[in-house]
């Protein structure tokens, strides 16, 4: 079984106390009365490596939770649990020292988790509870007509990945990819937009969480080949830039869509934020599309990464 499907057979669990006003499985947060729950786990060998150091690896742990309390809309405070299972392979004198400039980093409360040991390999976990903002951004609102947008260029971590699995020498740092930074002041800024239909966060890859839009909120959504931004990869002579601004995942860039009757408020909102750029439009159907300067349509949905 994949593991979207898996997941789908755990949405349909009896609920004894979720109300109508809250969120549970299927976005990139649950919502509980005013407070936005998310968590991640990530295993050595799968997520990281070891070689990264506990710096990389606990700010990429710390950041795709974050990244999902932006792309719910929310806003500090911040608080977290921590689980941390270890073989022992790496040593945790500085650990502690080092998820302080993390914490520190993203304003985060530590506020709880759990220590374990590991027969074998390094499982971390981090629960983090933030506030919901006035608006719930969730992944079911796009509706047909809406503009998509991304919050910055995408493409660098699967680069940056490639590099750190010798899969290819490109001239970048190996380790770009666990340094992403996740979009909390532009997530807080978009919770308070009403114009804003719909947002995800780019965890596996522009083509399947845009799928995850699509899903949710019934609609098809189609990517303009030439609204893609590639000339920050254009150094690295990559055989089809395009390909890496599709799949690269662990990027944590916001993908959003806007109520197209409200652009031009929208776009004065967003003057601070000269990244932000359109990538597509919204519009009846399904499925995620590349549109072609041929107006050819390629199926992009299944691009990116799959768990399981
Ligand atoms: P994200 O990439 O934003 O972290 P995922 O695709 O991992 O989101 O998860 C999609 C949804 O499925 C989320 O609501 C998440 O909480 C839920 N989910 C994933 N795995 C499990 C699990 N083992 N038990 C319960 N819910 C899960
Ligand atoms: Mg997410």
């Amino acid at each position: 079984m994949k593991e979207f499907d898996f997941i789908k057979t755990l949405t349909n669990l009896k609920k004894f106390h979720l109300s109508d006003n809250d969120l549970g499985i299927g976005d990139d947060a649950a919502s509980i009365g005013n407070w936005l729950i998310a968590k991640d786990l990530i295993v050595s060998d799968v997520h990281f490596k070891r070689t990264a150091g506990w710096r990389n690896i606990l700010f990429k742990l710390i950041t795709s939770n974050v990244s999902d309390i932006a792309a719910m809309g929310g806003k500090h405070p911040f608080y977290g649990l921590l689980g941390i299972s270890t073989d022992g392979s790496m040593s945790l004198n500085d650990f502690s020292n080092v998820l302080k400039e993390v914490l520190d980093f993203y304003q985060i409360d530590l506020i709880g988790g759990d220590t374990t040991s590991s027969q074998s390999g390094i499982f971390l976990s981090f629960t983090i509870i933030g506030k919901r903002n006035s608006s719930l951004l969730t992944r079911s609102g796009a509706k047909p007509g809406d503009l998509l947008f991304l919050s910055r260029p995408v493409g660098l971590s699967k680069v940056s990945l490639e590099r750190e699995l010798n899969i290819k020498n490109h001239l970048i740092d190996p380790h770009l990819h666990y340094k992403q930074v996740a979009e909390v002041k532009l997530g807080g800024l978009l919770g308070t937009l009403s114009c804003v239909t719909s947002c995800i966060d780019i965890s596996d890859g522009l083509g399947r969480d845009l799928s995850h839009i699509s899903e949710s909120s019934n609609v098809k959504i189609v990517v303009d080949e030439k609204l893609l931004h590639v000339k920050h990869l254009e150094k690295y002579n990559l055989d089809n830039p395009i390909d890496y601004v599709l799949t690269s995942g662990e990027e944590y860039a916001l993908a959003f869509t806007i109520d197209r009757n409200h652009i031009s408020k929208f776009e004065n909102t967003i003057s601070d934020y000269p990244n932000i750029h359109k990538i597509g439009y919204v519009s009846d159907g399904y499925g995620v599309f590349l549109e072609k300067e041929n107006s050819e349509l390629i199926d992009i949905s299944k691009l990116g990464f799959e768990h399981l």
